[in-house]
């Protein structure tokens, strides 16, 4: 079995599955299939793996003697792979079973399971410490079983320990160390049906934390797609689903907003083919078999299709827009929404800096998302101006708009009389000394020179500003001027900010944009100071000095009169993207780079093996990496050096430290270009 990453966004990644029944794509939902009793063909549904019962199988005469004569995917009727749980759950709603860890192991390897279960204990949640404890003891012990008694079945072994993140933490850090292919993540689901999400939050993330990036995890029993997105953007790649069967015994259909009733239905909820074909009525007075086997239909159309849209979004960077989204269908996952900020930091390491679509601003919860994180920090690797000149917010990208910004806001002010106003005259500044910055929500303080990297002008919030973002600029803003000589900003702005004058400790008045002469903001920036910026908040501090010291040759577009190429005579230090602003690095910018930043920073290392591939520009597997800066997010350039640190090539990296270290499959960096 191998594991891919194609996509990443968030701590989520959409990938590929390889199985000995085939290659599919997650993350996944495995519908349940009650061996015996399953009259719906899911994979007409799009479901591309299933998960059935080895315990039910085994109990069952008829079934446990087809199985073993078969195989499971003959008796179920399903030719993709197939997962099967081993009891536990029965041990969970009954005490005790009849079979034991070592039988049901050899059991499933002998029915030809895809990925087989050892009999793990689900310990509930909220127990008492000792209790769990020593059930995860256990479950630990028959992990380790599991491993001695199969061939080459392949194995889950569950995470349990609780409510307690130290024991998730524990037992997910041991079983990191064992020979396993896929981790589920075990009795989570009272939490869900007594809609605990915030518990949830922080056992799936004291578990996803202490496991491998390179093995799938299974968020066990969560079935309802309104949970789906959320659990993604926490690192869970599989799903199984008996809801879509329960709830239709009950006559109830999932959305991923929620769940409605038939009974108080009087439209169809969707756009399926079912809910196309009937109305509410006609379900109502249908036979009850006929009816849930259609409810089903639906249920499994609209989980399905939920997963579809998680993946694409993955894809697209915009798995926090459809998280935020969800969590708004229920005031418990809002909850839990809010509380991922305390994960903020862990989520941004996984988290790609550069993304395909706009940030978009959806509520107060969007202040901690990593993008923001990410863009406050990386502010201090800017260099340091004396003066600071604060301008309030125009049109994307400031740079451009900022002049008739300033002039429209400020046309229609009144003169108020200020005494002692100390006017300002901005033209004696020249860039030089002056930090210009536009302050906005979410990122608060956008430097001019950098406004066009992703995502400072690709983003979107509200223009009336909600008091959590008020708080936010007004709070990060005082922490950001301080240290400044002078900080020049117009009493109108201020007043825009939120900001009570001594907040800021600035010496003189605030001075009306009406009393100064305006020189063109453009003019005080300088394409110079520009690249050397965007490369320090890029690449960290000093690397602006080191690509672009001496003479430098920048040609811009004719139709967009941006920068696009810099070059040292003929030598291309770098290419400035359209798109997103980034600095993609030339041959003679990846020399630079390499001789100033000091191993292992910005660096994968790769091993003697790969070496000649990469000299030839061919893109680097993860197998191949022995070492790497543990700073590096996916999305961004690197340089790929050997043991010796002598570069052999430079790309873009589509995993992160963590995961470049974790994979042996895959792809790892896109190389750019060899040949050094
Ligand atoms: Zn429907």
């Amino acid at each position: 079995m191998t594991f891919e990453i194609k996509y990443k966004d968030a701590r989520g990644r959409a990938g590929v599955l390889k199985t000995p029944h085939g290659t599919l794509k997650t993350p996944a939902l495995m519908p349940v299939i009650h061996p015996g009793k399953q009259t719906l063909d899911v994979s007409k549904y799009g479901a591309e793996m299933v998960i059935t019962n080895a315990y039910l199988i085994y109990k069952n005469m008829d079934l446990r003697v087809k199985a073993l004569k078969d195989g499971v995917h003959e008796l179920i009727n399903f030719s993709g792979p197939i997962m099967t749980d081993s009891g536990s759950f029965q041990l969970s709603l009954y005490g005790d079973i009849d079979v034991s860890n070592r039988e049901i192991v050899e059991f499933q390897e002998k029915i030809g399971t895809d990925i087989g279960t050892s009999l793990d204990i689900p310990t509930p949640p909220f127990v008492g410490r000792r209790r769990a404890e020593e059930e995860m003891e256990v479950t630990l012990s028959r992990a380790k079983e599991a491993l001695e008694v199969r061939n080459s079945l392949m194995l889950n072994s569950v995470v349990q320990g609780s409510t307690y993140p130290d024991l998730r933490a524990k037992c997910a850090q041991t079983l990191s160390e064992m020979d396993f292919d896929i981790h589920p993540i075990g009795a989570v689901v009272p939490l869900m049906e007594s809609y605990q999400y915030s518990t949830l939050l922080d056992v799936i993330m004291a578990s996803v934390e202490n496991l491998p990036d390179s093995r799938p995890r299974h968020l066990m029993g969560a079935g309802h797609p309104m949970i789906f997105s959320f659990a993604v953007a926490l690192g869970c790649d599989f799903f199984d689903s008996a809801a879509y069967i329960l709830y239709a015994q009950d006559d109830r259909l999932l959305m991923p907003d929620g769940t409605y009733k038939l009974e108080n239905l009087v439209e169809m909820p969707c756009s399926c083919p079912i809910c196309n074909s009937y109305s509410p009525e006609e379900l109502r007075i249908m036979k009850k078999a006929e009816r849930t086997k259609l409810l089903a239909q639906h249920n499994l159309h609209i989980s399905l299709a939920e997963i579809r849209q998680i993946r694409q979004s993955i894809a697209d960077g915009s798995l926090w827009e459809l998280v935020e989204k969800r969590c708004r269908n229920h005031p418990y996952l809002l909850d839990a929404l809010r509380k991922m900020k305390k994960y903020t930091s862990e989520l941004e390491r996984y988290d790609p800096p550069y993304k395909k679509t706009a940030f978009f601003y959806s509520g107060p919860e969007s202040l901690n998302r990593p993008e923001v994180h990410r863009h406050l920090e990386r502010l201090n690797r800017l260099p340091r101006k004396k003066r600071l000149l604060l301008l309030p917010p125009t049109e994307k990208p400031y740079s451009k708009h900022v002049d008739q910004g300033v002039m429209n806001f400020y046309s229609n002010m009144k003169i108020s009389d200020y005494s002692n106003t100390k006017i300002p005259d901005l033209a004696k500044f020249s860039g030089e000394n002056l930090q210009i910055v536009v302050v906005d929500i979410p990122f608060v303080v956008i430097p001019l020179e950098i406004d066009e990297v992703y995502p400072l002008a690709q983003n979107e919030a509200p223009q009336t500003m909600d008091q959590d973002a008020r708080k936010f600029l007004r709070d990060h803003l005082e922490r950001f001027v301080e240290g400044y000589q002078e900080i020049l900003v117009s009493a109108e702005a201020l007043e825009i900010f939120n900001i009570p004058l001594e907040n800021l400790d600035i010496t003189g008045n605030p001075f009306h944009e009406n009393e100064i002469k305006i020189p063109s903001i453009n003019s005080l920036l300088n394409d110079e100071i520009k690249i050397r910026y965007i490369a320090d908040y890029q690449f960290g501090s000093g690397s602006g000095k080191a690509l672009f010291d001496g003479e430098t040759n920048i040609i811009k577009s004719k139709k967009t009169g941006k920068i696009r190429y810099i070059y040292d005579g003929d030598d291309l230090i770098a290419t400035l993207r359209a798109r997103d602003g980034v600095l993609v690095l030339g041959m003679e910018g990846a020399r630079r780079l390499h001789s100033h930043l000091p191993y292992p920073i910005n660096r994968v290392v790769v091993n003697e093996d790969a070496e000649p591939f990469a000299r030839e520009g061919k893109s680097i597997f993860a197998k191949f990496i022995i070492d790497c800066d543990m700073n590096i997010r996916a999305s961004e350039e690197v340089l790929v050096v050997n043991q010796d640190d002598e570069l052999l090539a430079f790309g873009k990296s589509i995993l992160n430290a963590e995961e470049f270290t974790s994979f042996n499959t895959g792809q790892a960096v896109k190389t750019r270009k060899g040949g050094f």
